[in-house]
């Protein structure tokens, strides 16, 4: 089982922000309202992500660590129709492979709070009595301490770090209903309160694009069938250079999709040269039949079964707004 979960890790867990990412997935898969996380050094030292969701009994938490055990999807039909976040139950169990990794837990109905510590090697889980509010805090230690070959990818702390902190945007973008807080070697770095829906996103659309971005980007919405395209393009011209600034998400889910991506560009098309990157924040909802999320391992892609048809649609709906917001 060593083995196979770190060749899993490969896929799930290529960098400290792919740790984040998962943890902050199942925080938000447990209902959490507040998340806090914190980083040393870039991550490398240590990833530790406390949330308020719902926590795990005791008697889960040695299978919450293991191989492709999952509370999430229990039947076929569940898998056809994927509305959490997690699904392969992969996550912890590759990363603990990879890091010495304790999970703390108290679940609404008990009323201590369990640890179980595991540590690369041997993958034996070791259950020791804790103290936690409601909820989970998962400690992920020395990430990569015993696959040396991993460990020298890892590039600066400021780098990693930057990695995990576009994650946290990224995924705080998508829940305004979820404060988050985000902080590196003991400094507060982001601040996401949760709030009214637009307000709360008027923020944290003002920090991650930059001041001019909403008065200058133009608004989209539209639906068709079962599909329903909400968010904002802009020029370039309205953020700060030199960054990506294309977030897009499936279903609350943050996507990096050939086909998304292809249908944006080309109803740029007549309005960017070339070399100028699109600026868009786009939130596509579709009928969770209608997708497939479980392409990629690490989920970025999706496979929509109506391809040409959700291209066209994207395209027609975005070449649309284009022109009548810069006529
Ligand atoms: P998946 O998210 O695909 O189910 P993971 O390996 O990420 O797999 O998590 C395994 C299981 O551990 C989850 O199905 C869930 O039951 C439990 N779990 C993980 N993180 C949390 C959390 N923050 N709060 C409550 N339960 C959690
Ligand atoms: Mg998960």
């Amino acid at each position: 089982p060593r083995l196979a979960n770190q060749i899993a890790a490969g896929e799930v867990v290529e960098r400290p922000a792919s740790v984040v990412k998962e943890l902050l997935e199942n925080s938000l898969d447990a209902g959490a309202s507040r998340i806090q996380i914190d980083i040393l050094r870039g991550g490398h030292q240590l990833i530790r992500i406390r949330d308020n969701g719902c926590g795990v009994e005791k008697e889960e938490l040695t299978l919450a660590l293991s191989r492709h055990a999952t509370s999430k999807v229990s039947t076929l039909d569940d898998l056809e129709a994927i509305t959490s976040m997690g699904f392969r139950g992969e996550a912890l169990a590759s990363i603990s492979s990879v890091s010495r990794l304790i999970f703390t837990s108290r679940s609404a109905e008990q009323s201590e709070a369990w640890a179980a510590k595991a540590e690369g090697r041997d993958m034996a889980v070791e259950l020791l009595p804790a103290s936690h509010p409601q909820g989970t805090t998962v400690e992920v230690a020395d990430l990569f301490f015993n696959t040396p070959a991993r460990r020298r990818f890892l590039r600066t702390e400021k780098t990693e770090f930057n990695h995990i902190d576009e994650v946290v945007k990224r995924i705080g973008l998508a829940r305004q209903d979820v404060s988050i807080t985000l902080t590196h070697n003991g400094k507060p770095v982001r601040q996401f309160r949760s709030g009214d829906s637009d307000v709360a996103l008027g923020k944290r659309l003002q920090v991650v694009f930059g001041q001019k971005f909403l008065a200058q980007a133009i608004q989209v919405k539209a639906q068709h069938h079962d599909m329903q395209i909400r968010g904002w393009l802009a020029h370039p011209q309205a953020c700060k250079p030199s960054h990506d600034y294309q977030y897009c998400y499936v279903n609350g889910r943050v996507m990096r999709d050939k086909l998304i991506n292809h249908a944006v560009r080309q109803a740029y098309d007549e309005l960017l040269p070339a070399e100028l990157q699109p600026v868009f924040l786009l939130y596509f909802d579709i009928d969770p039949r209608q997708v497939d999320v479980n392409v990629h391992p690490a989920k970025h892609e999706v496979r929509f079964h109506q391809s040409r048809l959700v291209h066209d649609y994207i395209y027609q709906v975005l070449h649309q707004a284009l022109n009548e917001g810069l006529n």
